[in-house]
């Protein structure tokens, strides 16, 4: 007689079960733990910074400074704030006892979630598996990292290293494209922490749903740029250039995707857009040490139906053999055209005119809530009636994406661009339960307290 053995259909259930098994083993819930884990993700990156970079640069083209700035320093960095901070994130956080609930104390617990699953996307690919690692491992966590399959050599770089540096039982990483996530999200976590596009995330709420399991949810959007007449143009030209190029050729969640002009400075503010672009990646922006590459041919297509939009004003240039494109800006382009109806997410961009700010608002108005909103203007004022009729996940005014580099300020879509944030204590708390407690004393016990209430009581 033969046993029918249960086929094994699942590569991601017996690693999810062995992280959960690590988590109620309680080990990861010390604090000498959790600063071990993170000096040993700072150990990584300090003896391997060396073959991470050849794995940056070749799965993408990115340029040295890019990978190393956007993915190795931040992620040193969180580590280091979490390594820091991580006592006083820890302890209870005391909160007031409102009069009738005397005497007695209240606080706020900070408690471990259990297993985070963290799926990371390919443009960043140490910045957003290894980040959100902090915060996860910080808040005392076991965790499988899912990294994207479209930068292999990252990912595979994490699978050979992590397990070498970090605890095995707790860190997980599992490799895969669309088939092995499916499978990983069939199963049960406590937290999972997604970044990438709006379509996929959709799927992973959807499967997320299925175990009532909370998303954190990182993701992109069209970011528009108003630069208003009273601006500092010469400034807010240079920033938006190298804020727009310089940074991995646009394929940044929080770079401008648009520009909104005003009409009086539109001309003046082109030509110093220009300038700009050619001052800081030359005539010749393939030959220039901070020009990256495209991801990938097919996200060179992706972009190349994007040039047909409105007119070239500079650039355009494309060669497929090399993934290039140059930086490019485009004017008298319409909101049909496909430059504008999906994130650029590439070095292409758009230059609108507009008349008054209430038109600004309503074109932005007129999209899904972006990841991040920029105003270049000296009013202050005028700054702030722009932030209070838009939604935005972040914003900067007189500058570009630098909010994602302050570990101080929490980080995160609303609406199509995300939801809930992280960074620093952000991440802290994301990856935590807020356990509220009341602690009562029982020297005092009135009788007041217990049925039967006076009518008067009862009202109360
Ligand atoms: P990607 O192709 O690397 O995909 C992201 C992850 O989703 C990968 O791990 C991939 O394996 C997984 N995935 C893809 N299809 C799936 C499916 N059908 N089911 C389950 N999982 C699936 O990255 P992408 O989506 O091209 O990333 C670009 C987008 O990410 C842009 O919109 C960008 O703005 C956004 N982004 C956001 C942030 C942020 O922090 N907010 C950072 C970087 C990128």
């Amino acid at each position: 007689m033969t046993t029918l053995e249960p086929e094994i259909t699942s590569m991601a259930a017996p690693i999810v079960a062995q992280l959960r098994q690590h988590f109620q083993q309680g080990v990861a819930r010390s604090y000498e733990w959790r600063l071990a884990q993170l000096q040993a993700i700072v150990k990584l990156l300090d003896d391997k910074e060396e073959e991470l970079m050849t794995a940056l640069m070749a799965d993408s083209g990115k340029a040295e400074f890019t990978a190393y700035a956007g993915d190795i320093v931040f992620v040193r960095g969180e580590a280091k704030h979490a390594m820091k901070q991580l006592k006083q994130w820890m302890k209870p956080r005391k909160t007031a006892t409102p009069i009738y609930l005397q005497p007695g104390k209240s606080y706020v617990r900070p408690e471990p979630l259990g297993v985070i699953l963290i799926i990371g996307a390919w443009n960043f690919p140490i910045h957003l598996t290894l980040g959100p690692l902090v915060g996860a491992i910080a808040a005392g966590n076991t965790v499988l990292i899912k990294p994207s399959e479209v930068s292999p050599k990252v990912a595979a770089f994490l699978t050979k290293y992590v397990p070498q540096y970090l605890h095995t039982d707790s860190v997980k990483v599992l490799e895969g494209g669309i088939e092995e996530t499916t499978d990983i999200l069939a199963q049960r976590f406590d937290k999972i922490l997604y970044t990438g596009n709006s379509h996929v995330a959709k799927i992973v709420s959807a499967a997320a749903a299925k175990h009532l399991t909370p998303v954190t949810l990182e993701l992109g959007g069209k970011n528009p740029t108003v630069v208003r007449a009273d601006a500092n143009l010469a400034v807010s030209a240079h920033r938006i250039i190298e804020s727009k190029f310089a940074n991995n050729a646009g394929q940044v969640c929080v770079a401008p995707d648009y520009l909104l002009v005003h009409d009086t400075i539109y001309e003046e503010f082109l030509l110093l857009l220009k300038q700009a672009v050619v001052d800081f990646f030359g005539d010749h922006p393939i030959d220039s040490n901070v020009w990256s590459r495209i991801i990938n041919p097919s996200h060179v297509q992706r972009l190349k139906k994007m040039l047909v939009s409105g007119e070239t004003f500079h650039g355009g240039d494309v060669i497929e053999e090399e993934n290039y494109i140059g930086p490019t800006l485009l004017i008298n382009c319409r909101d049909d055209d496909p430059v504008m109806l999906e994130e650029i997410f590439g070095p292409i961009l758009p230059v609108f005119s507009y008349k008054n700010d209430r038109e600004a608002i309503k074109r932005i108005n007129q999209r899904e809530h972006p990841l991040a909103l920029y105003i270049y203007t000296e009013d202050r004022q005028a700054a702030n009636n722009i932030l209070d009729a838009c939604n935005s996940g972040g914003s900067c005014i007189n500058a570009c994406t630098i909010q994602a580099g302050n570990h101080n300020l929490p980080f995160g879509g609303v609406g199509y661009s995300g939801s809930q944030a992280y960074h620093g204590q952000y991440s802290f708390d994301n990856m935590s339960h807020l356990r509220a407690v009341i602690d009562k004393s029982t020297k005092v016990d009135p009788a007041g307290n217990y049925p039967p209430f006076k009518e008067k009581e009862i009202a109360l």
